[in-house]
């Protein structure tokens, strides 16, 4: 028995007005391991009732909360994170079953690294200037209203807190809906809040599909912001929707980010590690993974055998064992998906230099790692996201040519750059059209704004730039001589 069966009753039941409820259908979604295929909980199939119920505690909630110090929402909240934390244990086993994360990688990045944005997220608060003085005015910051929040599968916890923390503290009050394909993680979240005291109706949990639950948040009157973590396609759909009830929208959407190798490097060894870390950790199920490697075209039988000898280093295998880095990939849906992708690759000339058509699998939806070579950057594997362990390495002739491939791509969320020369490197990274560009092996920082260009989104998260995004401006003109 794992510390997550403390949690189980939870996950059949919503969460309105501060209390764990049945929601008004009788159906659930059945939630797979997709390491054993073993169905091990489920979730209500949540109905435009239960949101519309959750919609009312949340607008209901509102005043109160937006009127409550910003000080004692930071209070709330670092009770909240204590809370939370003592459920790291729960929160590990569960992203290991419900996505099939190596352990390691659950303990890293689905849990520990998403206490330090929270933390980070309070430390910011104290940045966020809610009034301003102007010479004839005065600018006030306050927050939007009710935000639906609608979250993927991939970091289930990670896009939950990039959401539900800021909106909160900024005064906003929350509806959630995550992915119906690992949706119980969310539920310890939601938990920890209720037990830190959050007043009834701040936060809200639904679960269920987005084409039932979700599709309502964005045509709500109520909801005064949509907050959407996914694919482009949906993001697109409910945008279009939420504007024609002019509803703030904040979309981190899909990516096919480049990582640029320069020609001045002598060892490319040392950069297969961050690209590695990038495309193949997660399953190359990240948003920001670096699936298309520029490389000069004179070195690319280099790059090739470096590539090969290093991927041994990604065992894949089941993410109970502390030692694999590669787990399955999320769910039948996504095997598929990746299946399709190398066929594609295959049928359209390029080359494979590691990994193949995944086999039929017997029991988890394994895919090994697959590179693909002597990519062309028109071709659907190297323009279309796989969500997937699925790297295209692509030869460039000019510094001119890789920064035009590099760019040449409707997405714009990540990129990295890796040269000898850091000036040299900066320079490139300067001219990639992207929100996010890691120069050779600089770390992320946690308080920097994250978000893509193009259809990678709209918005910002992470920081203060985060915060800012659920807050909106209002001007006072005192100039009154009464
Ligand atoms: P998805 O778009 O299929 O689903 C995302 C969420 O939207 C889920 O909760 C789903 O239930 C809901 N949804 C689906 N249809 C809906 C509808 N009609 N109305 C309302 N809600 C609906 O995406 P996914 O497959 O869960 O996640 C993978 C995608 O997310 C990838 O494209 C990935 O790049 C993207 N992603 C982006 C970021 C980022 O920060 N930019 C981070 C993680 C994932």
């Amino acid at each position: 028995m794992g510390a997550e069966t403390e949690y189980t009753a939870l996950f059949e039941r919503q969460f309105i007005d501060g209390e764990w409820v049945p929601s008004s259908s009788a159906d659930f979604i059945d939630v797979e391991n997709p390491a054993t295929f073993e169905h091990f909980a489920r979730i209500p199939d949540g109905t435009v009732e239960d949101v519309d119920r959750a919609v009312d505690a949340a607008r209901r909630a509102l005043p109160a909360w937006k009127r409550t110090p910003l000080e004692e929402r930071c209070a709330l909240m670092e009770l909240f994170l204590k809370h939370f934390q003592s459920m790291r244990n729960a929160v590990i086993g569960l992203e290991v079953k419900e996505l099939g994360a190596p352990v390691t990688f659950a303990a890293n990045a689905h849990c520990d690294y998403q206490y330090v944005r929270v933390a980070s997220y309070i430390e910011a608060a104290g940045q966020v200037k809610l009034e301003e003085a102007f010479p004839a005015s005065t600018v006030i910051r306050e927050p939007v209203g009710v935000v639906g929040c609608i979250t993927p599968w991939n970091y289930p916890l990670g896009q939950i807190v990039q959401k539900v923390v800021p909106a909160l503290l900024m005064g906003n009050t929350v509806v959630l809906k995550p992915s119906q394909s690992t949706p119980l993680t969310a539920c310890l979240m939601v938990e920890a809040f209720r037990r830190a005291g959050f007043p009834k109706g701040t936060i809200n949990l639904i679960s269920g599909r987005g084409s039932r639950a979700g599709a309502r948040f964005a045509v709500h009157p109520k909801v005064a912001m949509i907050s959407f973590t996914g694919s482009t396609e949906v993001g697109v759909t409910l945008a279009q929707q939420a504007l024609a009830g002019v509803k703030r929208v904040s979309l981190e959407l899909g990516g096919k980010s480049p990582c640029v190798w320069l020609p001045d490097v002598p060892d490319y060894a040392p950069a297969v590690p961050h690209l590695f870390n990038s495309i193949l950790l997660n399953s190359g199920q990240t948003c920001t993974a670096l699936s298309r490697l520029l490389v000069p075209k004179s070195r690319l039988a280099e790059v090739e055998a470096l590539l090969v000898e290093h991927l041994s280093d990604y065992p894949v295998g089941d993410p109970a064992d502390p030692k694999t880095k590669i787990g399955p990939v999320a769910s039948k849906s996504q095997y598929e998906t990746v299946k399709r992708y190398v066929e594609l690759g295959v049928g359209e000339g390029a080359r494979l230099l590691a990994g193949g058509v995944p086999e039929a699998p017997v029991k988890g939806w394994y895919v090994k790692p697959v590179i693909f070579t002597d990519v062309r950057n028109d071709m659907r594997i190297a323009r279309e996201e796989i969500f997937g362990p699925v790297l295209c390495v692509i030869p460039y002739g000019t510094l001119d040519e890789a920064v035009e491939l590099a760019n040449d791509t409707p997405y714009g969320l990540n990129a990295m750059v890796y040269g000898a020369s850091r000036a040299q490197a900066c320079a490139v990274a300067r001219r990639i059209n992207a929100g996010n560009v890691y120069i050779n092996d600089g770390p992320r920082d946690v308080y920097a704004p994250f978000g893509g260009y193009g259809a990678s989104g709209i918005g910002r998260e992470g920081g203060l730039y985060g915060l800012l995004e659920f807050t909106q401006l209002k001007a006072l003109f005192d100039h009154s001589t009464f």
